[in-house]
């Protein structure tokens, strides 16, 4: 499947050059260098080729451009690719209640983000390599795609060949020292995991107003 294969940092500051209030936005592409000072939106917050754009320059943004903004922001910070983002909308707007909290649960339940969410991974690039490379059972059964939707009562374990790698050793005790969602428990017992409950929206902190991207796909 194509991928975005050029350098990430330009899209953090492509968003952040587009935020209205000038607030810095990032995507948290690139694992620890995201929380340190060699973060490009850290050093620089122009847009991508534009060396000398600054908040006084910055372009009026029309109703459209910001639910645009708004649904590239969402695609990028879960790392999905058109089509299937926009099959997850459709997905969502079929489900009674909320369609934009719908749309947000499906894709922080994709395995990729879950087992970013447990700090099993840097990134959710890295979490989805890790995943396509067979690192993972769920339930029991070994996989290797990330777009799959976990339900409450799954669980998530190591193979058991990835179990003592250096990078699952370090990894575990990552998942181990810091903070994971509620809706997600880990196990130092065994280094498993488990989905308690599906993550309400006050258990998804990404960043996004997902009406502007209902808006978006309603037009
Ligand atoms: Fe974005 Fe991370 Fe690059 Fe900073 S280091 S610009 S947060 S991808």
């Amino acid at each position: 499947m194509a991928r975005y294969t050029q350098a990430v940092c330009r899209l953090c500051r492509r968003e952040t050059a587009a935020s209205k209030t000038g607030e810095k936005i990032k995507l948290f592409l690139k694992g620890d260098r995201c929380l340190s000072k060699k973060c490009a939106v850290e050093r620089r917050g122009t847009a991508p080729g534009q060396k000398t754009q600054n908040t006084k320059t910055r372009q009026k943004i029309s109703e459209y451009g910001r639910q645009l903004r708004e649904k590239q922001k969402m695609r990028r910070y879960y790392g999905v690719l058109e089509t299937q983002f926009a099959n997850y909308f459709h997905q969502a707007q079929r489900v009674k209640g909320k369609t934009g909290a719908t749309f947000l649960q499906l894709l922080e339940r994709r395995l990729d983000n879950v087992v970013y969410r447990l700090n099993l991974a840097a990134s959710r690039a890295q979490a989805r390599q890790l995943v396509t490379h067979r690192h993972f059972r769920l339930n029991g059964r070994l996989v290797n795609v990330p777009s799959i939707i976990v339900k409450a009562g799954d669980v998530l374990t190591i193979a058991d060949g990835s179990k003592t790698s250096d990078l699952f050793v370090q990894a575990v005790e990552m998942a181990k020292n810091r903070r994971h969602p509620e809706w997600l428990e880990f196990s130092e017992t065994d280094n498993s995991a488990k989905v308690l409950t599906l993550p309400s929206r006050e258990q998804i902190d990404t960043p996004v107003d997902e009406q502007l991207i209902v808006e978006y796909y309603s037009r």
